[in-house]
């Protein structure tokens, strides 16, 4: 029996997604090898490469003029390559939680970072009222922060080059990158599992690159000129981001991901507005659809381990809270279905009945 899977990431993967990949691992469509056992540069493989761009593209709506990268590292590899190429004099950093702190820290190893801030509220909003300067190098959000439960629904219009960390909401919803000079995360969440780390990178943007020695496995150009393939990309990460393409597709593409994340999170949030035990930890307006946080009221609070008891013998998993908010988070990424939230909340009812 499949479990009602709510972690952050690592997470919830399509049944097809799961399926075709296990299939995969004992064959590749009649290779006599496993996708394990390809070479990366066998036509096996680049095939496979070539769809998953190709559908990255259409699934996403991403214009020519950006390449796709599909590279190891992490997002957090990405916190310390965006710096190294692009930060010359002075960037702007909106600092809307751990992530983005970490983002912040790398940033500031290569120049001046301008950065606006929730922290004077424990990162429980996304700031409104700033101006991103035109004399920045480029200006970087987080879409939605992972740990505090927040996210940016809105593609905002900046005047310099907008760089974007979507690893927890990318897929979610359709993304005008008319706005952006490039998105980045790692797949784990909505995209794929982990090991993979995604970037989509305006092509002009190599013409930015600041003049200093860069290690070349840090070099964008370096793996644009070589379509991801300077050294060995997670063969399987791919294929399994190709499969999530797919299923995306046959879902009715991302619009109807964007309908289902409204639909899961107003069901969760709403009985959490309506509970009397239970309530939210983030500003009403900036509440991520895919990182649903929740606390006791403090009265419950000695009940914590209780509820997660409780849940668990109702086959729900991943719903402790991160260490530095406590409570609960709920993770309710593309594969989450409404079901899922539905077994949540009826738990979190018949525990309020029980308990209050
Ligand atoms: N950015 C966000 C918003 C995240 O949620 C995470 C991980 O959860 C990261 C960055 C770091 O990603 P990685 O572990 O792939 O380096």
């Amino acid at each position: 029996m499949r479990k009602h899977i709510f972690n952050a990431g690592p997470c919830k993967l399509s049944d097809s997604l799961l399926e075709n990949t296990s299939k995969a691992i004992l064959e590749l469509d009649n290779a006599g090898q496993s996708i394990l056992e390809v070479s990366h540069r066998g036509k096996e493989f680049m095939a496979i490469m070539d769809e998953t761009v190709a559908m990255m593209h259409e699934v996403m709506n991403i214009p020519d003029d950006f390449e796709i990268l599909f590279l190891g590292g992490g997002a957090s590899m990405q916190f310390a390559m965006i710096p190294y190429n692009f930060l010359e004099e002075k960037a702007f950093y909106l600092n809307t939680g751990t992530w983005s702190a970490k983002a912040v820290k790398e940033a500031a190893l290569w120049g001046e970072v301008l950065e606006v801030s929730s922290k004077d509220k424990e990162f429980t909003y996304i700031p409104k009222d700033y101006d991103i300067p035109a004399d920045m190098d480029y200006a970087h959000i987080t879409t939605n922060n992972t740990i505090k439960g927040t996210e940016m629904l809105n593609d905002i219009d900046c005047p310099v080059p907008l760089i974007a960390d979507m690893s927890s909401d990318f897929m979610s919803r359709p993304v005008d990158f008319s706005k952006y000079a490039m998105v980045y995360g790692g797949a784990q969440k909505n995209v794929g599992p982990a090991g993979a780390t995604f970037v989509i990178i305006r092509k002009s943007m190599l013409d930015k690159v600041v003049d200093r020695p860069i290690p070349t496995m840090l070099k964008y150009s370096i793996h644009v000129e070589k379509g991801s393939m300077f050294n060995t990309p997670p063969v399987i990460n791919i294929f399994a981001i190709r499969e999530t393409l797919k299923w995306v597709k046959s879902m009715g593409g991302v619009e109807a991901m964007d309908k289902l994340a409204q639909e899961r999170a107003d069901l969760l949030y709403n009985a959490i507005d309506e509970s009397k035990m239970f309530k939210g930890t983030v500003a009403k307006e900036d509440r991520s659809r895919m990182n649903i946080c929740f606390i006791f009221e403090d009265k419950y609070e000695a009940l914590q381990a209780d509820f997660i008891k409780f849940a668990g013998e109702r086959n729900i998993v991943g719903i402790k809270g991160h260490r530095s908010v406590g409570g609960f988070r709920a993770s309710t990424y593309n594969a989450s279905t409404i079901e899922d939230v539905e077994v949540l909340v009826k738990a979190m009812n018949d525990f309020e009945k029980a308990n209050a």
